[in-house]
């Protein structure tokens, strides 16, 4: 015997589906957190880049303005005072973006302020020297630069200023007055590169825009204040293309989630047909095994019937000729019975294989009927029942199979007499109707549950309720009388209402005899 079946125990498949399930579970959740990082990881690497990229043209910037500090500061010799005038102006000219230049003593005194137009010499008073003590000047190292940047309200004044010693070891402040536009414009010069690519702005402490248009906030954002020279401002930028990498990021989460969730979906679904499959295996088995018991049950009785009997007539103690009589007739019932219990498995058999073959001809089903009723009248009437038929015997003739039809009337009559309890009325009636011939078989006893209304057709299928679990049955005739109908083009209906008893009809298309399908030779009309 196969290994198969201990494998296939309850236990080791709910604990295998468990483990499948804990383990789909398991890997969607580490696939998720994987790919949410690497996404992480991609976008802090684009942030990272874009940061640099930033960085770098402040450094730049910066490192424009301190180079130009240094040639600004070589420009000027303060050993000859009268030469003053004169590097001013060339200091001007340069191309340094240099408003004006002060010389100083290092307490704030001046020593040489050039003519300059109020508006200039007004920003240096109030930006520089009414400050100048705040800056400490007597300790600055000679030769060193430095710069002085003030808010809003003065106007973003901007300096660059240096302590020079003569030869006569005096020590001269000459502040460099910077010029707000051409500052500007440098700044201009060098952002231009960046802003290809990237909404850029400059701001002050306060949000005010000293350039461009403030960038609003987000996750792509970063700012940095200029370290050394500009201090008093922050460089802002986004990239350009903010709201596609926002959206290509919302995109690829939202494809890993569905992915994860359909990839999930389908393994539980698999699980799910692999259990019901299995399960509807394990059910078949049982009803196998619950239909060998009952046909085995149910060739027993007959047999017994006919083995006690027998043996009774044998033995010569019935001397009666009408209680013999009896029991012969008891032995020919018992033994008919049986030989259509046979004949039934064998249909059901052939059926099963597909191999049963079609005997078609043209049959009248009223009379065909009226001729099963009389053999079983008698037992029908012995049992106590009353049997009202209505034959339409002027319906025409239909290409069928009579003994298959005739089986499947007796599955249909045999159901009614079993399932009839203490209302013992049988009704049977042929008529035609729009094309078609219908056989209806009705009783008036347990009748049918609803939800058992399909699954009484299944093979092996048999009444949950104890009343029919005690009736003798294998759950195979109304699934032979299905196919029997389904063979002729028809199908078979049930109409019940539990304890109102049932209706079956079984319904086959007319089919005119000129077709001549007929493969069998003896007539059964
Ligand atoms: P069996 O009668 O051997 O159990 P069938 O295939 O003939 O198998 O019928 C299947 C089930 O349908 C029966 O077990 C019974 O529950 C129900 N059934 C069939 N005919 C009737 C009927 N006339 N009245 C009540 N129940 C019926």
């Amino acid at each position: 015997m196969s290994r198969l079946p201990s494998l296939y125990n309850k236990t080791v498949v709910t604990t295998a589906i468990g483990v499948i399930v804990i383990s789909t579970i398991t890997l969607s959740y580490l696939s998720y957190r994987y790919t949410i990082g690497r996404a992480n990881l991609v976008e802090a690497t684009l942030v990272q880049s874009n940061n640099t990229l930033i960085d770098q043209s402040i450094s730049r910037i910066e490192q424009k303005i301190i180079d130009n500090d240094a040639v600004l500061y070589n420009m000027i010799d303060v050993n000859d005072p009268s030469d003053w005038p004169a590097a001013a102006d060339a200091v001007k000219k340069a191309d340094l973006n240099v408003d004006q230049v002060w010389f100083l003593q290092p307490n704030g005194r001046p020593l040489y302020f050039p003519r300059a137009d109020a508006r200039t010499a007004h920003a240096f008073r109030r930006g520089f020297l009414d400050k100048v003590r705040e800056l400490n000047l007597e300790a600055l190292h000679a030769d060193e630069a430095n710069h002085l940047h003030r808010e809003k309200g003065d106007d973003y004044f901007f300096a660059t200023y240096v302590i020079k010693e003569s030869r006569k070891g005096e020590r001269i402040l000459i502040c460099f007055q910077m010029s707000f536009d051409r500052t500007i414009a440098l700044i201009n010069r060098y952002l231009k590169e960046l802003e290809r690519t990237h909404y850029v702005s400059i701001v002050d402490f306060e949000n005010n825009a000293v350039y461009g248009r403030p960038v609003e906030s987000n996750r792509y954002f970063y700012e940095r204040r200029f370290p050394t020279t500009f201090y008093k401002w922050i460089l802002q930028s986004i990239p350009r293309n903010y709201t596609e990498l926002e959206r290509d990021e919302k995109n690829q989460r939202r494809m890993f989630v569905v992915l994860i969730v359909l990839s999930m979906f389908l393994t539980f679904l698999s699980l799910a047909v692999i259990y019901l499959g299995g399960r509807r295996e394990r059910q078949l088995v049982q009803l196998k095994e619950d239909f060998i018991a009952n046909v085995s049950h149910e060739l027993k009785t007959p047999l017994s019937l006919i083995g006690m009997f027998s043996e009774i007539l044998i033995s010569g103690r019935v001397k009666d000729d009408c209680t013999r009589s009896e029991y012969f007739g008891i032995i020919q019932n018992e033994s008919d019975r049986m030989s259509r219990l046979i004949n039934n498995l064998l249909d059901f058999a052939s059926l099963e294989r597909g191999v049963r073959r079609r005997n078609f001809q043209a049959t009248n089903l009223a009379r065909l009927v009226k001729r099963e009723l009389e053999a079983y009248r008698y037992q029908i009437e012995k049992e106590g029942f009353t049997l009202v038929t209505d034959l339409a015997e002027s319906a025409p003739e239909t290409l069928a199979d009579p003994t298959a039809l005739g089986l499947a009337f007796y599955n249909l009559l045999d159901n009614s007499l079993k399932y009839s309890g203490e209302h013992k009325e049988i009704q049977v009636r042929v008529a035609q109707s729009n094309g078609f011939i219908d056989l209806a078989v009705s009783d008036r006893g347990l009748g049918i549950p609803h939800a058992e209304h399909a699954q009484i057709f299944e093979k092996f299928y048999r009444g949950s309720s104890s009343a029919v679990q005690k009736t003798r049955g294998n759950g195979i005739g109304l699934a032979i009388t299905k196919q029997i109908a389904e063979m002729h083009g028809g199908e078979v209906r049930v109409d019940s209402e539990p304890g109102q008893g049932s209706t079956f009809t079984l319904r086959i298309p007319i089919r005119q005899t000129s077709l001549e399908e007929t493969s069998g030779a003896d007539s059964d009309r």
